[in-house]
């Protein structure tokens, strides 16, 4: 899989909803549609002055429109950017080209004209194929939308769809999960990503989780809910290739394999973040500020980081252990410039054997999570790191 991994992606930010979520802290507003179409061509203006700094799009290998809920874009705002893409980038090289969507507002018409844009994968936000499940989200459609807007999309001729799920609901048994993943396979799409529910601070679930208005469930009950995910869908011939995330073979998500493996992306949009292989930076994070910066002709960028040492091999932890293919040593010892040998052994003394056969798969030249370890790899990313920080580690990388 790495080998096929695209190097260069675009992402572009539609940050408007119908209505904003219970647990969603992604930057979108549920209010001033009127400003899509600004919106859109503050998009065209931020890609021309992209180009006039020096960015070739011609490299890029994958598109995302991501949100909010993209699929609330007018035609012929669409139309608009689609035709700015294609005379920047080259579609000839252009491997994916995703679109996420609602399915609480898609307007049968929209299909068509993504078709014609070249939009051929379609992520779906699904979330719960149990519809009190879905009301204690805030999600605005119901289960049957999520099989209409699937079988409509099938009519219409896409083949590449990633349906998203969440567990860990407020009020979710293991059997209701089990009922979302069965009816989930029987739309027979390619991909799945399935997220465990997190209550993110400023939402409404946090506060109603706080106010005891809702209960949080058992850490136990959500594990033996990311484990039968594993077993059904290995049945079902998807391979779980990073921790999120399942594929039937060849339909791995391009563009996120670019963050996950560390390649180049521009983010463009506001909130959007970028990354150059040494510096990151993001736009603005506020609609009308982005959009009167691009009407001024100036690139609407909030700040920039350069990645130190830690930094970088932060990154290179915290993404390698999340995929399938995990971290090869020597990859890590040419990239951090230093033997790491000491460093495993410490990892081996503060995580016992049991540890090491039921977490991770450790061996000369690679360091894996099973799935087991996935489920609880921010403590493990973070027992790492904590022993290259004590090591000194830190101080002597060479990037
Ligand atoms: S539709 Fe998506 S982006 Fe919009 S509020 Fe809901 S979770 Fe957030």
């Amino acid at each position: 899989m790495k080998n096929t991994i695209p190097k260069n992606g675009l992402y572009i930010h539609f940050p408007f909803c119908q209505k904003k979520c219970a647990y969603c802290d992604f930057f979108s507003e549920d209010y001033g549609f009127d400003r899509i179409s600004k919106w859109a061509s503050s998009i065209v203006t931020e890609l021309e002055l992209l180009q006039e700094q020096g960015i070739d799009f011609k490299n890029i290998n994958t598109i995302y429109f991501g949100g909010g809920s993209p699929n609330l874009i007018s035609v012929d705002d669409l139309d608009l950017i689609i035709s700015k893409l294609r005379e920047l980038c080259k579609f000839a090289n252009i491997d994916e080209l995703t679109m996420e969507m609602n399915p609480g507002n898609v307007k049968p018409g929209f299909f068509d004209r993504l078709n014609k844009n070249g939009i051929k994968r379609l992520s779906i936000g699904c979330q719960s194929m149990n519809d009190d499940e879905l009301k204690i989200l805030g999600r605005i459609h119901n289960s049957e939308d999520i099989r209409n807007t699937v079988t409509l999309a099938k009519k219409k001729g896409f083949k590449n769809f990633s349906l998203d799920f969440i567990y860990g609901i407020p009020g979710q048994t293991l059997e209701s999960w089990k009922d979302t993943l069965h009816k989930a396979l029987n739309l027979n799409v390619e991909h799945f990503s399935l997220y465990n529910l997190i209550y993110e601070p400023a939402t409404l679930l946090y506060k109603k989780r706080d106010t005891g208005i809702i209960k949080e469930i058992n850490e136990e009950i959500e594990w033996q809910m990311y484990d039968y995910a594993h077993e059904i869908l290995k049945l079902a011939g998807y391979e779980h290739y990073e921790v999120s995330n399942w594929a039937k073979p060849g339909a791995q998500a391009k563009h996120n394999s670019i963050y996950w493996y560390g390649g180049k992306y521009y983010g463009i949009g506001p909130a959007a973040h970028s990354y150059n292989g040494k510096i990151r930076w993001w736009n603005v994070r506020n609609i009308d500020k982005y959009i009167s910066f691009l009407q001024k002709k100036k690139l609407p960028i909030e700040d920039a980081e350069e990645l130190g040492e830690k930094e970088i091999l932060t990154e290179f932890f915290l993404l390698g252990l999340r995929t399938s293919e995990g971290i090869n040593i020597s990859e890590l010892e040419n990239f951090a410039g230093k033997d790491f040998s000491k460093i495993f052994q410490e990892i081996e003394k503060k995580f016992n054997k049991d540890f090491f056969n039921k977490y991770a798969k450790i061996n000369q030249k690679k360091i894996k999570l099973t799935h087991r370890g996935w489920f609880i790899c921010d403590y493990i990313i973070s027992g790492f790191l904590d022993i290259c920080e004590k090591s000194g580690r830190y101080k002597d990388c060479k990037k």
